[in-house]
């Protein structure tokens, strides 16, 4: 297939939902991805965490792709058996000032229509989650957690059903327009380079979405496209505490994450995670020094915590639109036709929620196409 009538680069959770939203209708579609099967980016290397869409600017896309997203990845999950949980989770405060901030986030997730979101007091939180020290707290039940790598192997056979191509170990190394058609060259594992033509081409290459952009033409300097790595490294909690807890437990957001969290395993293990901070490579080595820091970030509302419990686990690094210090920037989902490019579409700084909202972010490209 030389000429097919879309290219998606990338086969993250993002690609291959977008490969199944527009493969619904009869179109010849290839993914393109560097590595040898689907999914070894930031898709599996994150929380798994189904989140509610409480934190996010109203009427920005984080928030609205969020909760419809939210619902579409229960009802895909109930639909093609994807083992799935949704024990809910509660954002704590262990001070006064916490606790008003709470009281501000519970406004911004209501104002956001995130539903069924109550505050809770000391004694009510005792109640149903005996472990947890806080005096107050955001109670989130539709919140969950979601099995990502069989998500993403169903998403993949659905789309290779419906007639998807999956090229793996090829990567993108060059994009040359012409009139109407980008024409794709591509470097596989063997060294064979080749060269497809589309007039669709969607960008969907997580932390190297901006370098194709780039690749296309397209200033990402001018067009605030460029790109800044987020660091997240992740510490395992003892066996010996599975089952200690009943929800996702989080504390109240610092200004730039939401902070050092508990993630829980399908079958009840614990994690502690993840960190934030930037850094110009891409690497998943997880610091061990860092076990102190996670242990007094989490203490405060895990009193059972011990520092033996944790040992390093695994790490990921976020797409950030924002450079350090700036605020928060929204999804960039564009049609780049106004630009002179038309049949392009970037999907650019798909950090969390993305994986949320991986299936609505698949319709919001389908109605560009
Ligand atoms: C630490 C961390 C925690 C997170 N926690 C959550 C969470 O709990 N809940 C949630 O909703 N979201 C979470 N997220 C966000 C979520 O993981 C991402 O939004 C989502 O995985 C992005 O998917 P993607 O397909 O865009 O990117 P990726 O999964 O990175 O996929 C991009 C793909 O493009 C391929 N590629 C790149 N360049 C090329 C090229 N030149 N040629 C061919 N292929 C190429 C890559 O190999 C890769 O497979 C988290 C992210 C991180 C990092």
């Amino acid at each position: 297939m030389e000429k097919p009538d879309i290219i998606i680069i990338g086969a993250g959770v993002i690609g291959l939902s977008i490969a199944i939203a527009l493969s619904a209708k009869n179109r010849n579609i290839i993914v393109i991805e560097k590595e040898k099967s689907f999914g070894q980016g930031a898709s599996s290397r994150n929380s798994e965490i189904i989140h509610s869409g409480i934190y996010y600017k109203k009427d920005s896309l984080k928030a609205r792709l969020c909760i419809e997203g939210r619902e579409l990845l229960y009802q895909f999950c109930r639909e093609h058996d994807i083992p799935h949980r949704r024990p809910g989770k509660l954002i704590v405060a262990t001070n006064d000032k916490e606790a008003l901030e709470l009281g501000k986030l519970i406004d911004n997730g209501k104002g956001n229509g995130v539903e069924e979101l109550r505050l809770l007091g000391r004694e009510e939180i005792k109640k149903i989650e005996p472990a947890v020290n806080a005096l107050a707290a955001i109670y989130s039940p539709l919140t969950g957690i979601v099995d990502t790598h069989q998500l993403m192997k169903r998403l993949q056979r659905i789309a290779e059903n419906r007639g998807v191509i999956f090229a793996y170990g090829c990567e993108v190394i060059g994009i040359d327009k012409e009139k109407e058609l980008y024409r794709v060259r591509i470097a596989d594992i063997d060294g064979e380079d080749m060269t497809l033509s589309t007039r669709i081409l969607i960008n969907s290459a997580g932390l190297y979405s901006e370098r194709i952009a780039k690749m296309a033409g397209i200033d990402t300097t001018k067009n605030h496209y460029k790109l800044y790595y987020s660091k997240g490294e992740y510490f395992r909690i003892s066996n010996r505490k599975s089952g200690i807890l009943n929800h996702l437990i989080y504390p109240t957001p610092e200004e730039a994450s939401l902070g050092i969290h508990t993630v829980m395993d399908l079958d009840g293990g614990l994690k502690l995670g993840p960190n934030a901070y930037y850094t110009d490579k891409i690497d998943y080595d997880v610091d061990p020094a860092k076990r102190e820091i996670f242990y007094r970030s989490a203490k405060r509302f895990l009193p059972f915590l011990e520092l033996s419990d944790l040992s390093p686990d695994m790490a990921g690094v976020r797409a950030k639109l924002q450079a350090e210090g700036e605020s928060e920037r929204d999804f960039v989902i564009s049609d780049e036709a106004s630009k002179g490019f038309s049949g392009f579409i970037n999907l650019i700084g798909i950090e969390s929620p993305g994986l949320t909202a991986s299936l609505a972010i698949a319709k919001y490209v389908e109605s560009m196409v």
